[in-house]
């Protein structure tokens, strides 16, 4: 059976590196969202909380009650009918609106998002005081304020323009703050690329996710952060046969042998959430094999006849071939995948 192989200690290492820029690992929310970028939230969920992480962000009610045994808290962030939101010790939701605060029941826990200039989620500074306001009225339970930032990744000034309008932010919440005696708020902006590249953290909480999984986009410039990919995908042989020179392969026969070759179909497709593969662009697997003509749902067809096959540890050239990013690669895996936990 195909499945997926999650070294912990790849994780283990990885947020070694990561609570060293935070200031510690009490600083690092794990971001496990989307089934944990696919790499399962029933099986990381254990092994992010052996690690020491007690905060963690979901993207949905779902994925929060899946997780909440396991962690203090855990941040909701997508929330469309915030008077649906359920009140409970651990449960935060993430407050982009102004319409959202008048929405979420009495008593719910909030993180206030601000938008400091990405444009999609999140209140206008110049909202703030209404907001703090609106929380004071309804009685919410307003324990942080956060940001997103829209350019941590890339080379330039973005990160440090909006850096800024995020200081300016703070400094407003705090004075508000204090007005409004709510002690104790937190405040968080990072993402991974922000914390790797810019490690001062002036008190914050860091969220982290793919970092996490092992990998950041982030050019070589700003260092070489040794992260090392969690997750591998691998798959069993399902059958072996010979082809002949000229012999024509899988749908459309798009495939033809360009010599006599023994090939193995395994038992991964992309039903499996493995991107789908056609005769115009070959995708490499990590040992240098070709996959061999079209992807099917179920299956896939490789020269050779090895028992077992590693289809990648690393999604970064995939990423690259489908011209996407290696988040997406990663979130597209089945959660019907079985999932291994391997330690050394
Ligand atoms: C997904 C997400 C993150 C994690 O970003 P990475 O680049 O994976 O570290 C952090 N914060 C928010 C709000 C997110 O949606």
């Amino acid at each position: 059976m195909a499945y997926l192989a999650i070294d912990f200690d790849a994780y283990k290492h990885n947020i070694e590196i990561l609570a060293k820029k935070a200031d510690g690992i009490d600083k690092l929310i794990a971001v496990l969202k989307d089934n944990a970028y696919g790499h399962g939230l029933n099986e990381m969920s254990p092994l992010v909380a052996a690690v020491g992480i007690k905060q963690v962000v979901v993207k949905d009610i779902n994925e929060a009650q899946q997780v909440a045994p396991f962690f203090q808290k855990v941040l909701i962030l997508i929330e469309a009918h915030p008077q649906n939101a359920i009140v409970d010790e651990r449960f935060i939701y993430s407050a982009i609106s102004l319409e959202a605060l008048n929405d979420f029941p009495t008593k719910t826990n909030i993180h206030l998002k601000i938008d400091t200039s990405m444009r999609r989620n999140g209140i206008k500074p110049s909202e703030i005081k209404k907001a703090f306001s609106v929380i004071q009225k309804r009685k919410l339970n307003l324990q942080g304020v956060f940001t997103h930032f829209y350019g941590s990744d890339m080379i330039g000034s973005d990160y440090y323009v909006q850096k800024k309008i995020w200081q300016d932010v703070k400094l407003t919440c705090k004075k508000l703050g204090t007005l409004f005696e709510l002690k104790d708020l937190v405040f968080h902006s990072k993402n991974t690329a922000a914390l790797l590249r810019d490690d001062d953290m002036d008190n914050e909480l860091a969220r982290v996710g793919i970092g996490s999984y092992g990998y950041v986009d982030l050019d070589k410039s700003f260092g070489n952060f040794n992260l090392k990919p969690v997750l591998s995908l691998w798959a069993e042989k399902l059958s072996t046969r010979e082809l002949k020179k000229g012999d024509k392969l899988g749908y459309g026969g798009s495939f033809i042998a360009p010599q006599d070759m023994i090939v193995s179909t395994y038992d991964v497709g992309y039903g499996d959430g493995f991107f789908r593969t056609n005769e115009t662009k070959q995708l490499s697997l990590k040992d240098g094999k070709k996959i061999l003509g079209r992807l099917n749902m179920d299956c896939i067809s490789l020269e050779g006849k090895n028992q077992k096959v590693c289809l990648f540890n690393d999604v970064s050239h995939i990423a690259k071939h489908f011209n996407t990013i290696s988040y997406e690669i990663l979130s597209h895996l089945s959660p019907f995948l079985k999932r291994v936990v391997t330690h050394n």
